[in-house]
């Protein structure tokens, strides 16, 4: 049962094969993630669309070269400003496509940390954690591409069924044996839970003696 992913920071993705385990990350100064957190990285889509944008990214290109040779040819300077502007687009379109490359070889744009007490969920955008009493089920499907897996988080509070999601890559996390230890941990914090208020539950305060009517 593989459980534990490519040791990377959950920071910066650096790397952390060969490093002290105590040690924090030189690259970014995240301290290092204590053994008992499982730290999973996947993609908050399926698809791996970075090729698609950088298609997209050529096709813009392509049209820019045949706007200014338009305007070479007919001597115009009109069809060159929209050739500049699709030139800028196709260049921004092709970076960020290079990029999400990048971090699709990093394991992927999204982080998931789960703690003995909670979860954690980093993208670039915006860090959110749950504690296990905030989450209502983990649920656990296969998608269409081969050895993907879809986790998703269910939050608890009813009428508001916030989810939150990670593509994995079967082969690189046995994400069956995840989705159980999740599962497991939910478990726990609800027994953990009741066990807490069952107490009072089991001494109801007497009912006053029933007065005159
Ligand atoms: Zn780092």
């Amino acid at each position: 049962m593989n459980l534990r992913h490519v040791e990377r920071c959950p920071g910066c993705r650096y790397l952390r094969n060969g490093l002290p385990n105590k040690a924090p990350c030189p690259e970014c100064g995240e301290p290092a993630p204590p053994d008992e957190w499982l730290i999973l990285f996947g993609w908050s889509s399926e698809a791996n669309e970075w090729r698609n944008l950088a298609v997209i990214g050529c096709v813009m290109l392509a049209t820019a070269l045949g706007l200014y040779s338009t305007a070479y040819l007919a001597r115009t300077a009109m069809p060159a400003f929209p050739g500049t502007v699709v030139l800028v687009a196709g260049g921004v379109t092709i970076a960020r496509s290079l990029l999400w490359s990048k971090r699709t070889h990093e394991g992927g744009d999204i982080v998931w940390i789960i703690r003995p007490d909670g979860v954690e969920l980093r993208t670039p955008l915006l860090t959110r954690q749950w504690t296990y009493l905030d989450i209502e089920q983990v649920l656990f499907e296969y998608g269409w591409r081969r050895g993907s897996v879809h986790l998703c988080l269910l939050q608890a509070t009813v009428g508001q069924a916030k989810e939150a999601t990670i593509w994995l890559n079967e082969r690189d996390v046995d994400a069956r044996a995840v989705h159980q230890l999740l599962r497991d941990r939910l478990a726990a914090a609800r027994a953990a839970e009741s066990h807490r208020t069952q107490p009072a539950a089991l001494n109801p305060r007497a009912s006053p003696p029933p007065g005159p009517s």
